[in-house]
């Protein structure tokens, strides 16, 4: 006997949970894509601003803030306190550079850890690492404590997770006692490239320049997220809660609002990283290691037994100024 209906709507409502998809009139398909927005490198690396005076980082990062603010973005930051102290610099600095790491828990944002000196798991011995973790945690945990809340997630650098499994997990055990939740990225890409050749146009004065890195960046995001829907879709069937990582650059400041529009223009709405992580992909199988800092979807892949699927490359113009700056 034929079922009247197709579909019931508890079947429905399962299959909108497990694809990401809702019905909307009309009887098609339109994308419920969600993404979290995470950005690291608080107060801000300097390779990425035009300059790393505390005044100009404070105006970078309210420029940031408004665009989050924009879009409504409950983004995540993640702090080196050890870019709160420079060599030479006098005795306020540290102060200054603290009040803009305020300007974020002000703006309602959260906070977390992603170590004092953004050293790599890969080439620290474990117990100098963590050392380096728990070295992050005073000033990001007293500012989230003034905002009532507690310091919670990790950030690895370089998003490396170690050359061999027993040190990973020995490091994912030491942040589960500290109280840390691990924030995985899926939207992986080079901003930080963008963001180098961007801030050294904007330093020696060549608006043109920047203007056409900033049109690049926009259309390389674009293709970074196709590429990730699409490896979503191949790697579980649906299109999972998306984490994008981005840094606090010049190029953020200046250009997150017109990323946004693009972002939303694919369908998506911006969750919190707690939400997204209540996502099945996240406990998907994950033993990778290795010298790659690679998007989650890669790791899962990978440990899947699956080839690793390229990701976009910047244009090589890009890459090649990139290549010339002096490092
Ligand atoms: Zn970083």
């Amino acid at each position: 006997m034929r079922a009247t209906r197709l579909v019931s709507p508890l079947l429905l409502a399962a299959l909108v949970a497990v694809l990401g998809t809702a019905p909307v009139a009309g009887g098609a398909s339109a994308p419920a894509r969600s993404v979290a927005i995470t950005i690291d490198d608080l107060p801000a690396p300097p390779a990425g601003v035009v300059s790393n005076q505390p005044a100009a980082l404070a105006a970078l990062t309210r420029r940031l803030l408004a665009a989050l603010a924009a879009h409504g973005v409950p983004a995540v930051g993640f702090v080196n306190e050890g870019k709160l102290h420079l060599d030479g610099e006098e005795a306020g600095g540290a102060e200054a550079r603290t009040a803009v790491l305020r300007l974020w828990t002000e703006a309602g944002l959260e906070l977390g850890n992603h170590t004092y000196s953004h050293r790599s798991l890969n080439r620290t011995p474990l117990e100098e690492f963590q050392a380096d973790v728990v070295r992050g945690e005073p000033v990001t945990r007293k500012l989230l404590a003034e905002a009532g809340r507690p310091l919670r997630y990790f950030r690895h650098p370089f998003l490396q997770v170690g050359l061999e499994l027993p040190k990973r997990r020995e490091f994912e055990r030491f942040l589960a006692e500290r109280g840390y939740t691990v924030a995985p990225v899926t939207v992986d890409n080079d901003d930080y490239v963008f963001a180098a050749v961007y801030a050294d146009a904007l330093r020696r004065g060549d608006g043109e320049r920047a203007g056409r890195v900033a049109a690049g960046y926009l259309d390389y995001m674009e293709r970074v997220f196709a590429f990730v829907e699409e490896v979503s879709r191949r790697l579980t069937g649906r299109e999972i809660a998306q984490i994008l990582l981005i840094h606090a650059n010049e190029l953020n400041a200046d250009h997150f609002g017109e990323l946004a529009k693009r972002i939303e223009a694919r369908g998506y709405r911006f969750a919190t990283l707690e939400e997204t992580l209540r996502d099945p992909a996240y406990a998907l199988p994950d033993d990778y290691v290795g010298n790659w800092g690679i998007s989650w979807l890669h790791h899962w892949e990978l440990t899947a037994q699956r080839p690793r699927s390229p990701s976009p490359d910047p244009p090589a113009w890009i890459q090649q100024a990139y290549d010339a700056l002096p490092r």
